[in-house]
């Protein structure tokens, strides 16, 4: 059975969801059918029965002109939904343009939008649209684009939260890598991936916009003599309600059931689908996978004490070089840097690793490389360039072409990496129409040759396929081969293999040191995971609270570290001499917090070597034989490394401690 027939059978299989249906599916058809069956009946003049009360003949009364009242209820179906209808249409429509807003405008502008749509959210709707019926006039239309514009703010607020969702999935980040303008990443990447809510969301609010055109024709704004909707019959009704009340309960009635029918189903579908409704989505945004999120900061960040020691190379086969990178986000008391002052290069063909726990910021430098830090984030550097070409400035449409062929993205999780609702072969043909200025057919012609050469076997029929029907692995190499799309001279690879099971996490491994090797690109290579890093890179770049604390060969990683924390990281790594029945070993203490760095080095809290002059002077990054140490007893013999390894609730001493195990 189909994943969507599965979904909607959950929907009927509640006696709630199946009723909210079948009333739907009534009212629906009393739109349909109403006007032809019950027209006539509807309009037929009887001056001898004016204002009766129900009767066998007329089972709602009839009007000051003798009319049947059930037979113009009837009727008034198919006007009062087709207003609802459009009413809805112009609130999504009008919430979808300001809810885009913020992510095709950028920050400041953005910010504006968000400012206006929530000072509308934060007035009554009804208001509102008395406000609008104001200005637009008494009458059907004028009802309709009050009700219409009311509803906006709502669906704004809304398409808003739902695009900064899936703006922050991968594989909008991938698209942004490869130079896709942000109109376009909105239309292919972004809308398909929220058009479910939004319908669930338009269903609800049309039985919503049911009952607000029957406020206002009840108030005389709304529908005019002598057309009618259910709301104007409520008005003429209100008028005789002593005289005849099932004159005003007719059409209330026909409001209420079919108002509650079009919230439950939107409800029950929603509850069927998993997808959130008004009010219960949450923003999210972008710190840095698998890095700290500094939302609840509750301090600025230490001032940036670093000093980088060692200049810049120069080398034309630099291919990225990065100069005192300063990453920085608001935070409720204040700015917050997680990651402070961090500079490095790559060489062509070079591979170099990034490692350091959860909240080091080695994930948000990758983030900075690719141009992909959040829109509230500050990215900061005396020089970030890559290929020569600066990555501070907006970039021109042939920086954007170059960028898009030369850099190439690997996320953490395979799940999230590729648009669910498009085909693979779609997705890694993108990067060749748009850069390359490859015909369809061509680019799909590359894609296969690509995913073959990543080595996913009947790659033909493969690009036919939807995300879903890969296995992680395949996924994660469908992402390398959507990266050899261009003539990439850079990988950033985040976590690459931390989702992946053993033999898997190999084989990815073993993708990227083959690419490497065979076409001369430079890796870097983000893990928490030294072992990972040591197998596969030249040099190793060790990350702590935000800088780089050591940068060494990859080959000495495991006999000559000097700093405290980069041996601490080693010795925590099980080896053959491991005792498998004991918990596995951690670092103890705590990461630093990014809105609370202490002065002096921030790994004084945790280090077995720190005295006085650590915990008041930061050690700047200085140049040894081999790379770069920033500590004041690099090399120094540790009197007792700081492992621990726990033994009597080793899930709160994980929790405590540190170095994450895959
Ligand atoms: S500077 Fe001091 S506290 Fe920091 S790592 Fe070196 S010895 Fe430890």
């Amino acid at each position: 059975m189909r994943d969507g027939e599965r979904r909607w059978r959950r929907v009927v299989g509640t006696p709630l969801g199946l009723s909210a249906a079948a009333l739907v599916l009534a009212v629906l058809t009393l739109a349909v059918l109403g006007p032809v069956l019950w027209g006539d009946a509807a309009t037929a003049v009887d001056t001898d029965d004016i204002l009766a009360g129900p009767s066998a003949e007329h089972w709602a009364g009839t009007d000051n002109l003798g009319r049947d009242i059930l037979a113009r209820v009837l009727v008034a179906t198919r006007l009062s939904m087709l207003l609802a209808l459009a009413a809805v249409v112009i609130a999504v429509t009008a919430g979808l343009v300001l809810g885009s807003a913020p992510f095709l405008l950028g920050r400041r502008s953005g910010r504006l939008v968000s400012a206006a749509v929530n000072v509308a959210v934060a007035f009554p709707g009804l208001l509102l649209a008395l406000f609008f019926a104001v200005v637009f006039g008494v009458g059907a239309t004028g009802a309709v684009l009050a009700i219409g514009l009311s509803g906006a703010p709502v669906f704004a607020r809304l398409t808003q939260t739902l695009v900064a969702g899936v703006a922050a999935r991968d594989y909008v980040s991938a698209a942004r890598v490869a130079g896709v303008g942000r109109l376009r990443v909105l239309f292919r990447h972004v809308l398909p991936n929220i058009a479910e809510p939004l319908v669930v969301n338009a269903t609800i609010g049309a039985g919503g916009a049911l009952l607000s055109f029957a406020g206002l024709s009840f108030l005389g704004l709304g529908v005019q003599s002598p057309s009618y909707d259910w709301g104007r019959l409520l008005y003429d009704g209100a008028g005789a309600v002593y005289v005849n009340p099932a004159a005003a309960l007719a059409p209330g009635a026909a409001v209420l059931v079919a108002g509650l029918a079009f919230n439950l189903l939107g409800e029950s579908v929603a509850k069927g689908f998993g997808v959130p409704v008004l009010g219960e989505v949450r923003g999210r945004r972008r710190t840095g996978s698998g890095d700290a999120t500094h939302q609840d900061a509750a301090h600025e960040a230490a001032p940036e004490t670093a000093r980088v020691t060692d200049e810049a190379p120069t080398a034309e086969d630099v291919v990225l070089d990065v100069r005192d990178l300063r990453v920085t986000f608001p935070g409720p008391s204040g700015p917050v840097r997680p990651v402070r002052g961090v500079s490095f290069s790559v060489r062509r063909g070079e591979a170099v690793g990034i490692v350091g726990e959860s909240g080091s910021g080695k994930s948000l430098t990758a983030l900075a490389v690719s141009r992909l830090v959040d829109d509230d984030g500050t990215v900061e550097a005396s020089r970030l360039a890559f290929l020569g070409h600066d990555l501070r400035t907006t970039p021109t449409p042939a920086e954007r072409r170059m960028l898009g062929t030369n850099l190439a993205m690997v996320f953490q999780d395979p799940m999230t990496s590729f648009n669910p609702t498009q085909r693979i072969g779609h997705q890694l043909a993108e990067v060749a129409t748009t850069h390359l200025g490859m015909s369809r057919r061509e680019a799909m012609d590359r894609a296969v040759e690509r995913l073959d050469s990543v080595r996913i076997d009947d790659a033909v029929e493969r690009v036919r396929r939807y995300p879903h029907e890969f296995s992680g692995g395949m996924r994660q190499r469908a992402m390398i081969g959507m990266g050899l799309m261009g003539t990439p001279a850079l990988i950033v690879a985040d976590e690459p293999t931390t989702a992946l099971d053993v033999t898997v996490q190999q084989q990815v491994l073993d993708l990227l040191a083959a690419i490497r090797a065979a076409d001369d690109v430079a890796l870097v290579l983000i893990s928490h995971d030294v072992t990972v890093v040591g197998e596969v890179c030249d040099r190793v770049l060790v990350m702590y609270a935000g800088r780089i604390v050591e940068e060494l060969p990859a080959a000495d990683l495991a006999t000559a570290a000097r700093h405290p924390y980069t041996r601490a990281l080693v010795a925590a790594v099980p080896d053959m001499a491991t005792d498998l029945e004991a918990p596995l070993a951690t670092i103890a203490g705590r990461p630093v917090d990014p809105a609370e760095v202490p002065p002096g080095c921030a790994y004084a809290a945790r280090c077995p070597l720190a005295d006085a002059r650590c915990r008041a002077q930061d050690p700047p990054l200085e140049s040894t034989a081999g790379g770069r140490v920033a500590c004041w007893h690099a090399g120094e013999p540790l009197p007792l490394l700081e492992i621990s390894r726990p033994a009597e609730d080793p899930a709160e001493d994980l929790a405590e401690n540190l170095v994450e195990t895959p």
